[in-house]
This record gives structure tokens, C-alpha cells and sequence, in this order.
């Protein structure tokens, strides 16, 4: 059959036909998919998300090669070197790919790079990965004052997109039930089992090889995530079934030992493009229609991804480059040790998150959020530090997903979209989780060898930016708190937060980061 001397470019995270920079049939061109080998160099990535990639990747052209495509997958220095490569091998004409995903591609992927015309498909609306295209965001961000606010944009999809509406009005008449969301998870709930997915004979040579590779943290042993659509529908179903029923109850729940408890772990997959963010809110719908499911669980989950979602990334390109070094804080010590060598420390919240990262490559929102970023956040680490850790160590991150994600919501680094740090001090973490009952510090003492590190520095940071903090009303409230302590309590709680922080023993500065790369 002749081809068309056309080369669709397939990045690692675009791995659905649905996708317009697959070809609709076999005659429309040749198919190309690039292993980088900077990109996979760039940062200490985590093993086994180096496996979900390149597993996803193989076994995504093998399905395409199935249905009669001509695939190649082309292991270059670079992506742009990969597609130059098979545009020199087949003779194709012109290249077509999807708006590149990152920042670093964006810049490199273009026409002279390749030698060829490049034509660049929007990766959201019909024939993207997002609800959204690019431009539409930017729009509805043009007509806000500042800050960005993620409440204001998802009203404004739930109206666009017409989820949960009843005419203009939200179902059940609140636009967000995060307020029924804040739950303690009860001792005696028992969470579902993970499915898990073991590695088929693809994924174990993958596995194989990545095993091997130097600089990398984390092992391959016990890799069970989707590596293809059947098997990222296949996860949603579970999830559907077993979780969303509670996702929304206990979704701000944290339990030592379990990173999973009632969350989805869709992104991995749906970072790939393995799952597309309409099926998985039309798969909660369908739940919340059939009764199988609870509006506070269906609102909760579709807020995360109509809403959290398409903002991160939106805001993501409305502010690069300048996110990477935004530093609204100030912050300058580098990332503590333990978050790469979870048993070089014994607070037991910070240990069990930091562990759940390095066996499986996840831990939930709130271990992210409320536990290794709160504690990034007090103890005034580096952004970028921060943001590096991420980056590596998910298997779901991706640098658009995870800078907003770390510079806006942990580090407050960047505050053009968001209103207030979340920072805690110990006492969240007692009333959301079981950690503080199994920890060698006292959650209840501020000072002192044997209180929470999160109280002092949680103390220290307040004071630190009381001049910015104390303009919003939603954290200034508290410092008549400490205003009413005596001059005594307050020194000593200064001085056990200088004492943790003087102690703080640094991360290995051995790993390399190179953002751009590939
Ligand atoms: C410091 C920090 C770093 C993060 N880094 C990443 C990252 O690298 N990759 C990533 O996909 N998410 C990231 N998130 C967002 C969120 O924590 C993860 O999407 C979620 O924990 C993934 O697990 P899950 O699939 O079980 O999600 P669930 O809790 O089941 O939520 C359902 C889905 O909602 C979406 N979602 C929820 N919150 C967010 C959010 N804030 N931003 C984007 N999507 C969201 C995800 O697609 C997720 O799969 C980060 C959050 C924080 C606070
Ligand atoms: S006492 Fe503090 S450090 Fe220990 S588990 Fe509780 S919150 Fe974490």
C-alpha cells in the first residue's frame, strides 16, 4: 500500500490512537517513537519510571505495528536526533506531532530542527490529551485579576464542559463539597486491595535492562503499574468500583504503611495518555447516576481533574519560564537528606511518605502535599531542590505536572495561583493520620529534643513572613496565638526550630539534574 511521506511523531506521553499525532490508518504515514537518551539521563529518575515509560512506549508501538502500522522506535541522543533519523531513513516530507508536553521540547522540537515542515497539533480539545486547549486557557486567564484562582476556572468548566449541572446550578447546590472531604480514616476501614498489574515478558526485559542502569534511585522490583491501556482502563474500573465509594471521605485521610488507601493512581497512566481525563469523569458519572457512588465522592474526584488538572497545566504555560526559578520566599537551604534515604530519619510521617516514594514511586496527595512539601515549605528548603525530587522520584511526574504542583501548592515559591501557603504544624498531621502515635516526638510539645519538628518551624515560618502573611486573612488570625504566648515560650520555640534546621543533615549532592535535556 503506498504511504504518505508523512512522520508522525509520538512522544513517550502520547500513547492513545485517539491522538492526532497518530495517523487514522496505515496509508497516512509512518509512525515514529523516540527512546532519549538524555531525556532519561537528565534526572536520577526513579527505576521504575523509567520501566512505566519505556514498557508503555514498546508495547504501544507493538500495538500499533499489530493493526498494520509502520512503526519504528529509534533510540537517539535526543528526541529531535530520533525524529531526524527516521525522516532521513524514510524520506518523509513534513512532520506531525502534538504540542510538546514540557517546556524543555517545546523549545527544541521545531521545522529547522527537523529539516522538514513541522505541523504542531493542540494537545487539548478534540484530538488532544486535555479538555482544554492551550489558547482557551489563556483566554480565561486574561479576563482574571491575580492570583489565578483554581475554585473561579473549575466553576467555569464544570458550566463549559456541563458536568453536575442542574441548568447553571450546581447539583446538589455547592460547587465544591471539599468541606464533607476531611475525614479521619476510622482504624477499623479497610482500605481496598491495589489491583497491581505484573509485569508481562516486555515489561520484565525492560526491567532487566533499567536494573542495570547507574545514577537512578529506587529498584525495579515490584513494578506493577499499567503499562497499557487495557490495563489503565482496566485500573479505572477497579477504582470505580472499589474506591471512588470512599474517595471522598477519607481523600485528606493519610495511614502509615499505605500510600494507596481510596485513591485512584490513574496519573501514572494518564500522564501517558493511556487513559484519556473525560473517560475517568465519565466513568464517575455513570457511578454517581447508577447510586453506586456518592456526590461528595464523584465532585470530589471530578474537581480533581476538570478542575486541579487542566488549571496545573494551564498555569504551568502562562508562567513558564519564569516558574522554574520562582523563589517568592526567599527559601535557600538545600533538601534535607531523608527524602532520598528515608531511614536517615525517624520522624515517622516524613519516613513513611518518603519510603512510599522510593519502594513504589507514589504516595498520595497528602503525603505530597501536607507532609513532604509542608516540611520542604518550614524548613525554607530550595525550590528547585524540591522541585527536582519530584520530578525523579514519581512515576506519575512530569515537569508540567509537578512545578505548579511543587512551586505554587507546597512551596508557595510562585504565588500567582495560589492564595496562602498550606503550611501546618503537627497537629494536622495527628488529626488526618495514625503516624504520630507510632513517632519518637511529642506532636503536642512545641519545644524541646523531643517535640514535632513540625511545630517549631511551623512557628518560626509564621514569624519569619509575618509581614506578608498577616495581610491574608485566612492565616493572620493566627498570630494572636503567638502574640499571647510568653516572651520565654516564644525564644524556645525559635530556638528548637534553629536546633532542627542546624541539624538538617543536606541530600547527596552527587545526583544531576539536567531540566532541559533530551
Ligand atoms: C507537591 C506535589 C507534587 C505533585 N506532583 C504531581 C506529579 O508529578 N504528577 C501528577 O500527576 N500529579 C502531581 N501532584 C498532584 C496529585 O498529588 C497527584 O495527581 C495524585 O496524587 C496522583 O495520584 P492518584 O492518581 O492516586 O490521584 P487521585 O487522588 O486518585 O486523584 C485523581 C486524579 O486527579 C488528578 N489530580 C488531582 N490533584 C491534582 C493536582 N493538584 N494536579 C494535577 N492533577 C491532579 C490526577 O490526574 C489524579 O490521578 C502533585 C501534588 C503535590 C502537592
Ligand atoms: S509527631 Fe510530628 S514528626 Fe512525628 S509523626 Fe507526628 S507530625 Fe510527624
Amino acid at each position: 500500500m503506498p504511504r504518505a511521506k508523512v512522520a508522525y511523531f509520538v512522544g513517550p506521553w502520547d500513547l492513545n490512537r485517539e491522538l492526532a499525532c497518530v495517523p487514522a490508518s496505515p496509508a497516512d504515514g509512518t509512525v515514529v517513537l523516540v527512546e532519549s537518551i538524555a531525556k532519561s539521563r537528565a534526572l536520577p529518575y526513579h527505576r521504575k519510571k523509567l520501566v512505566l515509560v519505556l514498557s508503555a512506549l514498546r508495547h504501544f508501538a507493538q500495538e500499533l505495528r499489530d493493526a498494520g502500522f509502520e512503526v519504528e522506535v529509534v533510540r537517539a541522543k535526543t528526541y529531535v536526533a530520533g525524529i531526524r533519523a527516521h525522516v532521513a531513513r524514510t524520506g518523509a516530507e513534513r512532520v506531525i506531532a502534538l504540542e510538546p508536553r514540557e517546556w524543555g521540547l517545546a523549545q527544541s522540537l521545531s521545522a529547522e530542527a527537523l529539516g522538514v515542515p513541522l505541523e504542531l497539533r493542540p494537545d487539548g480539545g478534540p484530538g488532544g490529551h486535555f479538555l482544554l486547549p492551550r489558547a482557551d486557557f489563556a483566554e480565561w486567564a486574561a479576563t482574571q485579576k491575580p492570583p489565578l484562582r483554581m475554585d473561579v476556572f473549575y466553576r467555569h468548566m464544570r458550566k463549559r464542559f456541563g458536568v453536575l449541572l442542574e441548568g447553571q446550578k450546581p447539583v446538589g447546590g455547592k460547587w465544591s463539597l471539599d468541606a464533607d472531604n476531611r475525614k479521619r480514616i476510622p482504624a477499623d476501614a479497610e482500605p481496598p486491595a491495589w489491583p497491581g498489574f505484573p509485569p508481562d515478558g516486555l515489561t520484565q526485559e525492560v526491567m532487566r535492562a533499567v536494573a542495570g542502569w547507574a545514577g537512578h534511585w529506587g529498584e525495579v522490583d515490584g513494578f506493577d503499574w499499567p503499562v497499557t491501556r487495557a490495563e489503565a482502563l482496566s485500573l479505572l474500573e477497579d477504582f470505580v468500583e472499589h474506591r471512588l465509594p470512599r474517595f471522598g471521605d477519607y481523600q485528606d485521610g493519610l495511614r502509615g504503611g499505605d500510600p494507596f488507601l481510596w485513591h485512584s493512581g490513574i496519573a501514572a497512566a494518564m500522564n501517558l495518555s493511556l487513559l484519556h481525563p473525560q473517560e475517568a469523569i465519565d466513568a464517575a458519572l455513570v457511578a454517581y447516576e447508577a447510586g453506586a457512588a456518592p456526590l461528595n465522592a464523584v465532585e470530589g474526584f471530578v474537581r480533581q481533574l476538570l478542575g486541579w488538572r487542566e488549571f496545573i497545566r494551564g498555569v504551568y504555560w502562562t508562567r513558564m519560564p519564569g516558574m522554574r526559578h520562582a523563589n517568592a520566599l526567599g527559601a535557600g537551604r538545600p533538601l534535607p537528606r531523608f527524602y532520598w534515604e528515608p531511614e536517615a530519619t525517624e520522624w515517622a510521617c516524613l519516613r513513611d511518605s518518603a519510603q512510599a516514594v522510593r519502594d513504589h514511586g507514589y504516595a498520595h496527595h497528602i503525603q505530597r502535599l501536607m507532609i513532604l512539601g509542608n516540611f520542604a515549605l518550614l524548613a525554607g528548603v530550595r525550590p528547585l531542590d524540591v522541585s527536582h525530587w519530584f520530578w525523579a522520584g514519581f512515576v506519575d511526574a512530569y515537569e508540567w505536572v509537578q512545578l505548579p504542583n511543587v512551586h505554587g501548592m507546597a512551596l508557595y515559591a510562585d504565588d500567582g495561583f495560589t492564595t496562602k501557603p498550606y503550611a501546618a504544624s503537627g497537629a494536622y498531621v495527628q488529626r488526618m493520620s495514625d503516624y504520630c502515635a507510632g513517632c519518637p516526638q511529642d506532636v503536642k510539645r512545641r519545644h524541646g529534643e523531643d517535640a514535632c519538628p513540625f511545630n517549631p518551624l511551623f512557628w518560626r515560618f509564621m514569624v519569619e513572613h509575618r509581614e506578608r502573611l498577616s495581610a491574608n486573612p485566612r492565616v493572620g488570625a493566627l498570630y494572636g496565638n503567638w502574640d499571647r504566648w510568653a516572651p520565654a515560650e516564644r525564644e524556645a520555640i525559635l530556638a528548637s526550630a534553629e536546633r532542627i534546621l542546624a541539624e538538617l543533615e543536606p541530600a547527596d549532592p552527587g545526583w544531576t539534574f539536567a531540566d532541559d535535556a533530551g
